[in-house]
């Protein structure tokens, strides 16, 4: 297996040495975090494993020097992706800096919607596909990374129908409130974009479901246990917490650099306790809230001044940003007033540097700390925070952490605050100082198992082997034409049969309202045909009872009514499956009146078990839109009651979800000793009964051995075989019926001895 691992910056730090471009890994927690998976693969797995990475190498080349950086990136196994100044320009500082970043961090009035960043982020995604596609082979399995490249995933799906591609989205996923604010044809495309992945990966559960509902919202596309099926194939969403390289942080480097580190920092902090803060620049990170709950302790705890410091260590980030111009000018005023008017001779409260500190002096200032301080005002993660606790050997030391880090959800041991509420910093600062030891010792000891338990060699494992099995799942439902011959053969090989037939979609086309699709005469010699062949014939429909009696009652058929809820054998009266409630109805039918009402064309139908809104004859601009709202609404208000919410083929069903065509059609199934079973659907409902039939293989000798499903329409399905309307379904029952009669014939006249 051959990972192409895909992200804007390749790992690498472009550098000039005796007047030559040299390239040097950059110790990053995702590169060290793969390799180690890598490595691990290798010595613990028979198959070779190998990757490339696909990059932007961090610096402008030359045309005339791109063929020799491409050489010496080889044998690091990176591939790089060389951009321009003016597309890095606006792709990055503008699409992603000043669009996505802000947005997705929530800040919406810190964006800048220009179409000019737009279309340079469509054009990086291509150039990044077309890198893609450069290096792809056979085999090979595709993991892009991150918010610059949202369109990738959808880009390559189309040159690449069957590769497993993965993405993770290392920011938060905001609210619909939020991802709704970029101009619509953005959005769509974006998440039509992410949608190219079989497996979209996000920290926290919440962002997954920020995303589910985008999706659902803006694009209409429901989720069954955080799958959806898109266009073509289902995509997986599901969340993993990225994890850090532990031991990394839990053993003392070997490089001597270290020791000196530990040293000085022991010195300067002699005699003070030690509060550290260290974040990239950025206003997400809530430095100022800090500054100002930092203040607010001095202020509320005079005994503590001259005994405490806080190390703050600033980042500098994307330094042609307006927005970081200002805030790096609010921090520095803000540590000056603060020092100004605390500070003694003796005493300086903030000891304050802005530059990127290597892993030595990082782990020293981890190491060397009484408290770490972390108060983003939104984070996707939070890698310090976890970084941290597991560099603290002794276990002691307090971490202050923001609820809105993705962290939070994994280190529920520290002291969590509200990054808006001063007193609840200042409250916490104190409560970390005064902490006893053996409390310390008690919080960090089961975070630190967490951490170790799942660091990064865990967590880009899980994503990887999720994603392989993603790809494996994929159902593969093939045209009938080609196989119409096998079903032919089984069909006339078996003694007993039993069809399960929907109705609408199925044997019949859509009208548009629903009691115009009456049975025609073709039909309904069609059924009474194949009731002579030895075949039991149930039609399995979401149809009310009184109109699949009026409509079939006179045919020597099993109906179905209301998805599985009521049945009826020939010549017998109806019987509910099982007891059903149906109160329910009386809550909802205020809230689909009022969609009713609101969207001309569209009315509710009213069964004993169910209700559906239908919207066939409605605008279907604005019935899609409607639809989606309706959806998100019924399924927030029906979270705690037994009933299932379904969008079928332009309606929206309620119906209880005790009873279903699976169920149904399980029970039917078993009830004698068929030979053979032929289900055939169009629609959502459909789905159940073909995964219950599905059933077949993993429990041999309890379904009859043959069985064929088949979804009518190319939707991606459950079903093993397609075909494509409700004319072929005909032809191809007309097909089996008129050869059994032929066999029967052959048969008869032979027995007879004629
Ligand atoms: N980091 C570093 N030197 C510094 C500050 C930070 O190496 O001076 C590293 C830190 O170890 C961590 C990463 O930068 O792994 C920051 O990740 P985090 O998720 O906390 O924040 P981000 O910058 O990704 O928003």
């Amino acid at each position: 297996m051959r990972l192409i691992i895909v992200s804007n910056r390749l790992p690498l730090n472009g550098v000039q040495k005796e007047g030559k471009l040299k390239f040097e890994q950059s110790a990053g927690g995702l590169v060290s975090g793969l390799s180690a998976y890598l490595d691990l693969m290798k010595s613990t797995s028979t198959q070779d494993i190998e990757y490339v990475w696909i990059g932007w190498p961090g610096i402008t080349v030359q045309d005339k020097m791109q063929t020799d950086v491409k050489r010496v990136l080889k044998d690091l196994n990176a591939s790089p992706v060389f951009l321009s100044a003016e597309a890095m320009d606006k792709f990055y500082l503008g699409f992603c800096n000043k669009i996505i970043w802000p947005l997705f961090h929530y800040f919406p009035s810190y964006t800048d919607y220009d179409k000019d960043y737009w279309h340079q982020y469509r054009e990086v995604n291509k150039i990044f596909r077309d890198a893609v596609l450069e290096v792809i082979q056979p085999g090979d399995v595709i993991w892009v990374h991150d918010y610059h490249l949202m369109l990738l995933p959808g880009l390559l799906r189309e040159e690449l129908p069957h590769t497993p591609i993965g993405f993770f989205l290392h920011i938060p996923f905001p609210s619909y409130e939020l991802y709704r604010l970029l101009p619509s044809e953005w959005g769509q495309e974006i998440l039509h974009g992410l949608l190219g992945a079989n497996l979209i990966g996000f920290h926290t559960h919440e962002y997954a479901q920020y995303f589910l509902r985008s999706v659902l919202r803006i694009l209409g596309y429901k989720h069954k246990l955080g799958q959806i099926l898109a266009q073509d194939h289902a995509v997986k969403v599901e969340t993993f917490p990225m994890g850090i390289d532990y031991e990394r942080y839990h053993s003392n480097p070997a490089s001597s650099g270290f020791g000196q580190n530990m040293k000085e920092l022991e010195q300067l902090l002699d005699g003070f306790k030690a509060v550290l803060s260290v974040d990239r620049l950025d206003y997400s990170k809530g430095i100022s809230n800090r500054l100002q709950g930092y203040k607010l302790f001095l202020e509320n705890n005079p005994q503590w001044c001259e005994q405490v410091v806080l190390l703050m260590i600033v980042v500098p980030s994307r330094v042609g940003v307006k927005h970081y111009q200002q805030m790096k000018r609010q921090i520095d005023e803000l540590v000056g007033e603060i020092n100004g008017r605390f500070g003694t001779l003796n005493w300086t409260p903030i000891i304050y540097q802005y530059k990127f500190l290597p892993l030595n002096a990082l782990l020293a200032m981890y190491r060397q700390s009484d408290v770490a301080l972390i108060t983003p005002l939104r984070d996707g993660m939070n890698l310090i925070a976890k970084e941290y606790v597991a560099a603290r050997l002794d276990q002691t030391g307090v971490l202050i952490l923001s609820e809105m880090a993705g962290a939070a959800k994994e280190l529920g041991e520290a002291l969590i605050i509200n990054p808006n509420n001063l007193e609840a910093i200042a409250g916490a600062l104190q409560q970390a100082l005064t902490m006893p030891e053996a409390e310390q010792k008690k919080r960090n000891e089961v975070m630190q198992q967490q951490l170790k338990r799942y660091d990064v060699v865990r967590w880009s494992g899980d994503f990887i082997q999720e994603l392989l099995q993603v790809q494996k799942g994929q159902s593969q439902t093939l045209p009938l034409d080609r196989h119409q011959q096998t079903l032919h053969t089984f069909f006339h090989q078996a003694d007993k049969r039993l069809l399960l037939l929907d109705y609408d979609g199925t044997l019949v086309p859509f009208t548009d309202s629903p009691d115009q699709a009456k049975p025609d005469k073709e039909l309904l010699d069609l059924l009474q045909n194949l009731t002579e062949t030895n075949t039991e014939v149930v039609i399995i429909s979401g149809r009310d009872r009184a109109i699949l009696e009026t409509w079939l009652g006179s045919l020597n058929i099993t109906l179905v009514a209301e998805h599985g809820a009521w049945l009826k054998r020939p010549g017998e009266p109806w019987s509910l499956r099982k007891p059903l409630v149906n109160t329910w109805k009386r809550n909802l039918m205020p809230i689909l009146e009022m969609y009713a009402d609101r969207l001309p064309g569209s009315f509710i139908e009213e069964k004993e078990f169910s209700l559906a809104w239908h919207f066939r004859q409605a605008n279907p601009e604005l019935s899609a839109a409607c639809a989606r709202e309706l959806m998100d609404e019924l399924v927030a208000f029906t979270s705690n009651i037994n009933i299932h919410i379904l969008q079928g083929n332009k309606v929206i069903e309620i119906r209880n979800s005790e009873v279903t065509k699976g169920s149904t059609g399980l029970y039917l199934a078993l009830k004698d000793n068929y030979d053979i079973i032929l289900a055939i659907g169009d629609d959502t409902t459909d789905e159940d009964l073909f995964a219950v039939l599905a059933l077949e293989h993993s429990w041999p000798g309890v379904l009859p051995p043959k069985t064929f499903t088949i979804r009518v329409g190319t939707d991606k399905s459950q079903a093993s075989y397609f075909l494509p309307d409700y004319m072929e379904v005909r032809k191809m029952l007309q097909g089996l019926t008129s050869e059994t009669a032929q066999l029967k014939t052959i048969q008869e006249s032979t027995s007879d001895g004629r």
